[in-house]
């Protein structure tokens, strides 16, 4: 099938690359993001491949169907930057890869915690400059603290995992609960206890119209004073103007990013010439006990491996006019 592949980075090019060997779709790759300025570039494929950076709102999806495409193949779990509604009444089949490695994004996750409990990346550059004083590393032991998982599917259980294993006490809240994590001795509460209970609060359900802003000024005022909140999910699951205050006044007491609300644009890019404009971004980057790093918690050989196998494979289901089950329809976002 040919395949207009958007957001084609050198290894996002390397890992299809090698998965084609099996499925020799025709690929065809534009290292622009989708949106309305670059659509005109997928006029006449069949299928269009995007990642989580690439704009799918109606009048995309409008112009991508006049176009031809049928397909969208997504490279990402999160369907969020896709309008669900318009591809359906446009007929575009969107796929996702669901659970390609929730190891990674887990992983990346507790690697957040640990560096910023004991200031790992301030101590890499003081002991670089030979300071080494130990004043403002002081941490606390995982080992008993309260964790509050908010969205308990694959991320979330894998998380729940690793964490029960440093012997940390597991809270969860979750619209549905997870077998696995009841066996594994994780508490089911409601939204509020858990943000009043936990030490760590990380967030691991995706973005919908539900969770838009769950953590906003309302809920930053129920939370234990100096909580670690952690967002490798979604940006928009955070107020981030409220979640600035809370850290101006120690309500949080750090704060580990993977993902922003306005990461579009900021993310994946290399603007280290630039002067980015967006200064809630750039108040955020002051704080000595925040961390962000630019949506890289799926950065695993193994994840974008997963990742290029299953696109791939949900590609030649519809070629071959079969359900691959990785579809995504409405029914997924309300259920
Ligand atoms: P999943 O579908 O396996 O799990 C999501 C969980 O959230 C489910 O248990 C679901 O019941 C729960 N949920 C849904 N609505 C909820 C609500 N209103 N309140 C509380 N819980 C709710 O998804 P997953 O594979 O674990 O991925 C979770 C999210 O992680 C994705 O939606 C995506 O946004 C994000 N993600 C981020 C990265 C990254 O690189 N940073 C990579 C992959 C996925």
């Amino acid at each position: 099938m040919r395949v207009a592949v958007f957001s084609a980075k050198s290894y996002v090019r390397q890992f299809l690359d090698a998965a084609n060997v099996e499925h020799r779709h025709e690929l065809v790759y534009l290292e622009p993001i989708l949106d309305c300025g670059t659509v005109p570039l997928a006029a006449g494929y069949p299928a269009v491949s995007a990642f989580v950076h690439d704009r799918l709102d109606r009048a995309v999806l409008e112009r991508l169907a006049d176009g031809g495409t049928q397909l969208v193949a997504l490279r990402s779990a999160g369907f969020n930057n896709v309008d669900l509604d318009a591809a359906s009444e446009l007929r575009i089949t969107v796929t996702h890869v669901p659970a390609y490695s929730p190891y990674a994004i887990a992983e990346h996750t507790v690697g957040l915690i640990l560096t910023l409990n004991r200031g790992i990346h301030r101590a890499f550059a003081r002991v670089r400059d030979r300071n080494f004083a130990l004043g403002g590393l002081l941490g606390f032991d995982l080992h008993g603290r309260t964790v509050g998982i908010v969205g308990t599917g694959a991320i979330g259980s894998s998380l729940a995992r690793i964490l029960a294993g440093f012997g940390c006490k597991l809270l969860a809240y979750d619209v549905k609960e997870n077998p696995e994590c009841v066996r594994l001795g994780v508490r089911y509460v409601h939204l509020n206890e858990l943000l009043a209970a936990s030490d760590i609060i990380s967030l691991h359900c995706p973005l919908t119209p539900e969770t838009y802003h769950l953590i906003d000024a309302e809920a930053l005022a129920r939370v234990k004073p100096g909580v670690m909140l952690i967002n490798t999910s979604r940006g928009a699951l955070i107020d981030t103007q409220a979640v600035i205050d809370a850290l101006k006044d120690g309500r949080v007491g750090f704060l580990g990013l993977d993902v922003y609300e306005e990461e579009d644009g900021l993310f994946s890019e290399d603007l280290s010439n630039e002067i980015v404009q967006d200064d809630v971004f750039m108040r955020l980057l002051t704080f000595p006990n925040v961390i962000v790093t630019a949506h890289q918690a799926y950065f695993t050989s193994d994840a974008l491996r997963n990742i290029a196998e299953e696109t791939l494979e949900n590609i030649s289901a519809f070629e071959r006019g079969e359900r691959s089950g990785n579809e995504v329809g409405l029914e997924q976002i309300r259920a």
